[in-house]
């Protein structure tokens, strides 16, 4: 078994809790017992747990990476109903993946699961592997992705570690570290691996990360209503507020972007987003990085568009200005109407373009604020065509 290490001492005033540690067996086993009664009880209906298919709870893990349950909730069943199989998956074409994941966000996520389905067709068999190891190797499956799926489809006995999980150990350990140090990290494991009990790994585990989630809440958890609270020394030592410790803010930056509309009759110019940039495989509008020392903004925009498309245009006003964020990003985005006047064929441009009616724009795979400047261009703005 792991070896568990359990926080610095903290005064108790709760004898139960003083009285066993998680490092003990009779600790465990009344954890174990409360935590499932209460999960019989209380777990949300969810569509990816009316499934024991590997493939379905794979999808809806990678979909929950990052992703309020809400959200995926509205996507999960579209995209298994479109791609029921992994084979389904690895033979469909990436933009139509991307395209279903549209509104998701870290299309990553999409592009590493789709290489994923192919690895499993071409080197597994058509199965989602039963190996911890093969599973860990495939595109953006990591061990916590790995023990997930084999735990709720086979009850294989792998630990999972997530957020949730980790805010729920640390205070179940009473951990005072910084719980994404190696260290920290070393000891949470070693908490989900002690805790796995011989059978039904799949439903503690997925216990876990709903207590963790409903009720073991980052602020104000409900310790009130919480089935392990007796056994809880950070409830006991009144120190939920600072356990887990409180991890330094991300240093955000402030990026000035810009878009263009570009017509050419009754189309506009979409750019499909290559390998590296953000949003990869996904078609955007011409979209740039302004300096503000680099002189005018609209020199720099034809500037950067003759040189990647060929394509001349002529720049007209501004149609709006779209606030958004992408990682530690604060990107302003300021969007101009463009004419298309003419296309140099020996400016030696790549890029992968389209010029689309604004009524085939529904068929593309678009980001957040290519999909808001669609808006803007079939509705009420006065610019539709
Ligand atoms: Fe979390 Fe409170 Fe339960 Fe402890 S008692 S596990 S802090 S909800």
């Amino acid at each position: 078994m792991a070896r568990i290490t359990v926080g610095a001492a903290i005064p108790s005033r709760s004898k139960p809790a003083a009285a066993l540690s998680p490092a003990s067996s009779a600790w465990r086993s009344a954890f174990r017992r409360r935590l499932v009664a209460w999960y019989r009880k209380n777990a949300r209906q969810l569509p990816w747990r009316e499934t024991r298919d590997p493939y379905q709870i794979w999808v809806s893990e990678v979909m929950l990476q990052q992703t309020l349950v809400a959200t995926v909730t509205a996507y999960f069943p579209r995209f298994v109903a479109r791609f029921p199989t992994i084979a389904a998956l690895a033979a469909a074409p990436e933009e139509e993946v991307l395209k279903l994941w549209e509104g998701l966000g870290y299309y990553r996520r999409a592009r590493q699961l789709h290489r994923a389905a192919q690895v499993i067709r071409d080197e597994h068999g058509g199965e989602f592997p039963r190996q911890i190891e093969a599973a860990r190797s495939l595109p953006g499956v990591g061990r916590y992705t790995a023990g997930a799926v084999l735990s709720i489809a086979h009850d294989d006995p792998h630990p999972i570690l997530e957020a949730n999980t980790v805010r729920l150990f640390a205070r179940l350990l009473a951990y005072r570290g910084d719980v994404r140090s190696a260290a920290g990290q070393q000891v949470l494991w070693s908490m989900a691996e002690a805790l796995l009990p011989k059978t039904a790994s799949g439903e503690l585990n997925q216990a876990l990360m709903e207590l963790g989630s409903q009720v073991c809440t980052p602020r104000d958890p409900a310790c009130n209503a919480c089935p392990v609270a007796a056994l809880c020394p950070t409830r006991a030592a009144g120190l939920t507020a600072s356990i887990p410790a409180a991890q330094a803010k991300m240093q955000i930056t402030a990026v000035r972007e810009a878009a263009l509309l570009v017509r050419r009759g009754a189309r506009v110019l979409l750019l499909r987003r290559e390998a590296g940039e953000r949003w990869a495989g996904l078609w955007d509008f011409p979209r740039y990085a302004v300096d503000p020392d680099a002189g005018p903004v609209e020199q720099q925009l034809t500037e950067h568009l003759a040189r990647d498309t060929g394509t001349q245009v002529r720049i007209g006003a501004r149609l709006t200005t779209i606030k958004h964020s992408v990682t530690r990003y604060r990107i302003t985005l300021d969007c101009y109407a463009a004419t298309h006047v003419t296309i140099d064929p020996n400016t030696g441009a790549t890029r992968t373009v389209a010029w689309v009616t604004p009524a085939e724009l529904v068929n593309y795979p678009l980001s957040t604020t290519g999909r808001k400047l669609t808006r803007l261009l079939t509705g009420k703005n006065g610019v539709s065509g």
